[in-house]
């Protein structure tokens, strides 16, 4: 244990520094810890969402796309809109989660598709976004980060999730974005690990989502916008050139009441 204290503690005093503070944990930095890997993919496509980046908090390991949606949060917390909302928090990140635990909403239901080799907290249900175990239009706001591309069945998956939504729902999205990819390529259920990780990039994604997924999205009946904070905000909060969709049932601004 001492041992870990003082690595800690090394840790802090080597990156503390002003250039930059991490929203999940509050620490000032003087800069962030390389993550990810990159593959042939993402030299191809120009990849958002993935790949080797400094985006990870040497305090609290957070990365980029979960401080974005702290950030989004946060911007949210500004009305009534999360206080009054009923939550759906698919594949939660442990940064957003501590988020909610600090701040009041109606309701706040957190779900995984539980898989071998991953644990989970035990108030952490097991979900299938093909057969979501809610009544029609349950929740006002739902998150749902790097979990479409996992997804055999989308369209059952798609039509589950408008279901479980209220007419005012607004749903946070964020998939691995190749830029330079005109059409979303999909498998199928057969193909092997080393298929799709050639293809799409993991060997557990069975699409990549190229620059038609606003369109994508549309086409599943959705308004859709997009959300990002200024490059200078960016840079400080360390959120990468990330971005968040935002699909709603009726047409409203990325982040407003
Ligand atoms: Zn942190």
């Amino acid at each position: 244990m001492p041992t870990l204290w003082i690595k800690y503690w090394i840790k802090r005093i080597y990156f503390f520094g002003f250039s930059h503070r991490c929203n999940a944990c509050g620490s000032f930095l003087r800069k962030w810890q390389w993550h990810g890997q990159n593959t042939p993919l993402h030299f191809q496509y120009d990849m958002l969402g993935s790949g080797k980046r400094r985006c990870l908090c040497p305090i609290c390991h957070s990365i980029d796309r979960e401080r974005l949606i702290l950030l989004y949060l946060e911007e949210l917390n500004k009305t009534d809109v999360i206080r009054k909302a009923r939550i759906l928090h698919i594949a939660p990140e442990k940064s957003v989660m501590n988020w909610f635990s600090r701040h009041s909403t109606r309701e706040y239901i957190k779900g995984d598709f539980f898989t071998d080799g991953y644990a989970y907290d035990h108030d952490t249900m097991h979900l299938n976004l093909e057969e979501l175990p809610f009544d029609n239009g349950s929740f006002d706001l739902v998150l749902c980060s790097h979990v479409l591309e996992h997804v055999i069945n989308i369209e059952k998956a798609m039509t589950e999730l408008s279901r479980v939504s209220d007419r005012s729902v607004r749903i946070l999205l964020m998939v691995p974005l190749a830029l330079n990819l005109a059409e979303t390529i999909e498998g199928g259920a057969g193909d092997t690990n080393e298929f799709r990780t050639e293809h799409f990039g993991q060997f557990d994604h069975v699409r990549l989502f190229g620059a038609d997924f606003p369109q994508w999205l549309e086409a599943h009946g959705w308004f859709v916008e997009c959300w990002s904070p200024s490059s200078k905000a960016s840079c400080k909060w360390g959120t990468s050139r990330e971005v968040i969709w935002t699909a709603s049932k009726k047409k409203i601004n990325a982040v407003d009441g």
